[in-house]
């Protein structure tokens, strides 16, 4: 079988890193994983998933997994803050016309769905572990490891997140990751019968959604535009979030609202984006995911374009023997997709943060949502 490169390390061990390797194990290739934390967690209430990434997790071999064990539901609503439906996203079935349109999982169980595939793909996954060097020559990648082991490669995969130290080794110039004047707020509460789909009220500059992470839970979130990115005590979470949600007559989001205590258990996140211009690679070094675009999360994407990345990268190294051709191939199919999302997202954002016009921000989503349908 063709392959550009056999003997392969990812550095990262998230969702774009797991894709690649898993799709690599399937090409016959001998594949390293570093993740730096030693016990491979996942951070984060729960994430929502479009029909690209459904598709996404047919061909990886995990959709099954996935539909057991998060939801799927088709179409997003949008809501006034009053609760009136004015609107409803079509999701087009990717994944197949058994397949809804979207969804929603917790992040740890995605995690550890992808974990075990990554694992039963014969992945040499090695926990706890990162990079300490990386030399090139024309025939290879020599890395040092913190444990003290050295290996040589045929390609490196940098897949180590929005503060990439492989992009900081490989591409000491390239940008930084830029806050946006906008933060998150998740919860994951217990999900009422009236929810069958995500759902989002528009408010003038603060927009809350659910969505749908099992059968019996859905997760809240709420975007804030906060023009500094200032720390927020933990102890406030609670307080803070009621307070952003008391503008929504909603009886659904009041509901919630009520649901909101002390003891909940809400995640806080200001919103950072990145993407970084052409080449993503340099010799037999390639970056892949947020590494390279991380996007805000207004399209719910992010996860999708990383693991698509991988998807990619596996198609380009299986069809040619040279890893440069296959490197630019990658690229050449992958820019134009993930600049969309990241520019796009980062607009919907600054509408939101300006209370500006919601018409825009109606287009922009429905024409993002049917470019993500395309084919990859
Ligand atoms: C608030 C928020 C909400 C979001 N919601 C959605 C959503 O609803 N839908 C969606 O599709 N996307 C969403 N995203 C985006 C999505 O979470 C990311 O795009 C996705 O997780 C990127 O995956 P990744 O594997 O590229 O990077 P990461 O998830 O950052 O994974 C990087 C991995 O590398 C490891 N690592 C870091 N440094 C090193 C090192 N030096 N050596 C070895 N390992 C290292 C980390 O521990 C981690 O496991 C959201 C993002 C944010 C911030």
């Amino acid at each position: 079988m063709t392959l550009a490169a056999r003997r392969i390390l990812i550095i990262g061990g998230g969702f774009s890193g797991m894709s690649a390797a898993i799709e690599l194990r399937k090409l016959g290739a001998e594949v390293d994983l570093v993740e730096i934390d030693p016990g491979w967690r996942s951070y984060g209430a729960g994430i929502s998933l479009g029909g690209a990434t459904l598709r996404a997790f047919r061909t990886l071999g995990i959709l099954e997994a996935f539909l057991a064990q998060g939801s799927a539901t088709d179409g997003v609503h949008i809501c006034l803050p009053h609760g009136v439906k004015v609107a409803e996203l079509p999701t087009p079935r990717l994944a197949g016309p058994d397949v809804p349109g979207g969804g929603g999982i917790m992040r740890p169980v995605l995690a550890r769905i992808l974990g075990e595939a990554t694992r039963a793909a014969g992945v040499n996954v090695f926990l706890g572990c990162t990079f300490t060097a990386i030399e090139q020559d024309a025939e290879g990648v020599e890395v040092g490891f913190t444990d003290g082991q050295r290996r040589r490669y045929e390609l490196v995969i940098g897949a180590d997140g929005l503060y990439s130290k492989v992009r900081e080794a490989v591409f000491p110039n390239a940008p930084r990751p830029r806050y946006s004047g906008q933060a998150v707020w998740r919860a994951v509460l217990p999900r009422p019968a009236e929810i069958v789909t995500a759902t989002m009220w528009m408010g003038p500059r603060v927009k809350p959604g659910v969505n749908p992470v099992s059968k019996t839970e859905m997760y809240l979130f709420v975007t804030e535009p906060r023009p500094t990115n200032d720390h927020v005590d933990p102890a406030t979470f609670a307080q803070r979030l009621r307070e952003l949600l008391a503008d929504f007559p909603a009886p659904l989001l009041r509901q919630i609202r009520e649901q909101i205590g002390e003891d909940s258990k809400i995640v806080f996140r200001p919103l950072e984006g990145l993407l970084m211009p052409q080449p993503w690679s340099s010799g037999r070094v390639v970056l892949i995911g947020d590494t390279v675009h991380a996007t805000t999360p207004h399209l719910a994407s992010g996860a999708c374009i990383g693991i698509e990345d991988a998807l990619v990268l596996a198609e380009e190294l299986g069809r040619t023997a040279d890893v440069a051709a296959a490197l630019r191939a990658f690229e050449a199919r992958r820019w134009e997709r993930c600049r969309m999302v990241v520019e796009n997202s980062a607009r919907l954002g600054e509408i939101e943060v300006a209370g500006g016009d919601k018409e825009e921000h109606a287009r922009i989503m429905r024409e993002s949502l049917m470019a993500l349908a395309q084919p990859i």
